[in-house]
């Protein structure tokens, strides 16, 4: 089935429709910037403090050096000083990722098709707001896998979005976002989620899905390292790659569950 939401038919039922969906959508957009922005604001906190520590001792490091006869042993002790604020940091950023896949989450049998038509569908009011064509291309077959919805709706939801912000200021043509599904060997079900936006700089395919990459103005650069937790959470693997015709494709591959 395709989803195509055209603009022009605006009829009255359907106005009613996406009024209805609207404050669904905010409240799951509302719910997501809630607990993200809580997060990265409470991580940010917690950075700044070794990440200060970190400049203190280095400026400090530089200063002996500039002496004539620099006491190494000291720049020894600022050295692991330095290391441990590092580790200190980085442990932080471990209990984020913890927290993202806490609860050991209650693994149902999913239809991929149906959860991939469901978050496009849930995203068409945002679509629509700024004229972006959402389509659905659903394989044929009977896609099973076994996962947490929620989580994996929001990975799929996070990559949508982007898709929408990468073609949002495009012209007409390429304001499209479509996202598959799929089969592939070693018993795994894919989904893509392409647009026709400008694409990933080759050097950053990998880059972006670390947590606090961003390239928007007003982005948080936490999107894809979500997904990205979640979908490693469920045995899975995600990736990104630009299509040979222009714009970007991200692509998800979790395993089928067990017929
Ligand atoms: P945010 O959307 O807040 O920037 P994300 O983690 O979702 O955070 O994305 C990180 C970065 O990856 C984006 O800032 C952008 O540079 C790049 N990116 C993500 N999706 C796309 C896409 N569909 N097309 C081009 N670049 C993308």
């Amino acid at each position: 089935m395709m989803i195509a939401i055209l603009l022009r038919e605006r009829h009255l039922r359907f106005v009613a429709e996406v009024e209805a969906r609207q404050r669904m959508s905010e409240l799951a957009h509302l719910n997501r910037r809630a607990t993200v922005g809580e997060m990265s604001a409470s991580l940010a906190h917690e950075l700044n403090q070794p990440l200060a520590a970190i400049m203190i001792n280095a400026e400090s490091a530089q200063q002996i050096l500039r002496n004539p006869a620099p006491d190494l042993g000291e720049i020894e002790d600022i050295l692991a000083h330095i290391r441990r604020d590092d580790q200190r940091a980085a442990e932080i950023i471990s209990r984020l990722r913890a927290f993202l896949k806490r609860d050991p989450t209650v693994r149902h049998e999913l239809d991929l098709n149906a959860m991939v038509g469901e978050v496009f569908r849930f995203l068409s009011v945002q679509a629509l707001t700024h004229d972006v064509e959402l389509v659905t291309e659903p394989s044929p077959a009977d896609i099973r896998v076994k996962g947490d919805k929620v989580q994996l709706q929001q990975a799929i939801l996070n990559l949508a979005m982007n898709g929408i912000d990468a073609v949002a200021h495009l012209p007409n043509k390429r304001r499209r976002v479509v996202g598959r599904t799929g089969l592939a060997e070693g018993n795994l079900a894919l989904v893509s989620v392409a647009d026709a936006g400008d694409g990933i700089l080759a050097e950053r395919v990998t880059e972006i899905f670390k947590p606090f990459f961003t390239t928007k103005a007003q982005g948080m650069g936490i999107g894809l390292s979500i997904a990205h937790t979640i979908v490693e959470a469920h045995g899975g693997r995600i990736w990104a790659e630009n299509a040979p015709s222009g714009g970007a494709v991200f692509h998800v591959a979790l395993p089928l569950a067990a017929p």
